[in-house]
């Protein structure tokens, strides 16, 4: 029987020990080293997509090789590594704006009472009487009243324009949501990568087989449901002579060593403005073993 292809939606409990392992503590390990270079430099908005790119290269890793199937754990754990990058990388700045303050106001306090004087509470009060918020919050408040400047933004050194209030808020917003937002759909994309539940790995990379003109869809769909593979794969043509719009097949062959399953990725192309092709993904099916040298002709097992 030809089955429709569904994502298990399994996670083990290693798998999930991994992904919060890297999310927090690898997260977090990011946020600090982007701290430790934005020391020397940080660049707006190219900056941050930077980060992003790390988070998503670091969160895919640990999906995949926590063999993690679940979207929505994926997510979730998504969601805790951007939080945990921006976050260990904004307490970080605070500590370092903290001791530099603190290292500023020391200067007026007896050298014989400064072991008893409690750093962060002395930094603390004064925040709040400077922006009416104490701590982490008047840290913030403080850096928005004073500016961040257009080239450096957490450098000392500020040059170029400098931009405060509203907009260093909209800023660090928009910052958040392109690291938080890409970790946490990074998560989600890899978690739902076909994966082959016989041997417990993810299937090879898509390889276009071939595609079905647009009239002969329904058809090629109906006669797979109804597993005659034989005359569905008659009607898969050459990619050449049947331009989109039409129906892609892409065959995916799984790790097994004695006997790869062939899943069948099929995906709509229509023309859209401008004519360009526009794909979306419709359909996947699970070819039986001993049908899978039908859709053989130009695959090879994945690596
Ligand atoms: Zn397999």
């Amino acid at each position: 029987m030809v089955e429709e292809y569904h994502s298990s939606g399994k996670a083990s409990v290693s798998g999930v020990l991994l992904l919060a392992l890297v999310s927090i503590v690898g997260g977090a390990a990011i946020g600090l080293v982007v701290f430790a270079i934005s020391n020397l430099i940080y660049l707006l908005i190219l900056f941050p997509i930077a980060i992003a790119v790390v988070g998503v290269v670091a969160m895919t890793a640990a999906v995949v090789k926590g063999k993690v199937r679940n979207p929505l754990i994926a997510m979730l754990f998504g969601l805790v590594m951007g939080l945990s990058i921006y976050g260990a990388f904004h307490i970080a700045n605070y500590h370092h704006f903290s001791n530099l303050l603190f290292q500023a106001l020391s200067t007026s306090i007896p050298p014989a009472d400064l072991p008893n004087v409690d750093r962060m509470a002395t930094v603390s009060s004064l925040l709040e009487r400077l922006t009416g918020s104490e701590g982490f919050l008047g840290y913030f408040r403080l850096t928005a009243r004073e500016g961040i400047s257009i080239t450096s933004l957490y450098a000392s050194e500020s040059s170029g324009t400098v931009v405060s209030g509203i907009p260093v808020y909209l800023y660090w917003l928009a910052e958040a949501v392109i690291i938080i937002g890409s970790t946490t759909f990074a998560g989600r994309a890899a978690s739902l990568a076909p994966f082959c539940e016989k041997c417990s790995a993810r299937y090879g990379v898509a390889k276009h087989y071939g595609s079905v003109p647009v009239h002969q869809e329904a058809s090629f769909l109906q006669l797979l449901r109804q597993g005659h593979l034989q005359e569905a794969s008659a009607l898969v043509a050459n990619e050449d002579s049947t331009p989109p719009p039409n129906l892609e097949v892409y065959v995916r062959a799984c790790r097994c060593a004695t006997s790869p399953q062939v899943l069948l990725d099929l995906k709509k192309t229509t023309r859209g403005r401008e004519n360009r092709v526009q794909r979306r993904e419709l359909v996947k099916f699970l070819i039986p073993e001993q049908e899978t040298p039908l859709f053989d002709r130009r695959t090879e097992a994945a690596q």
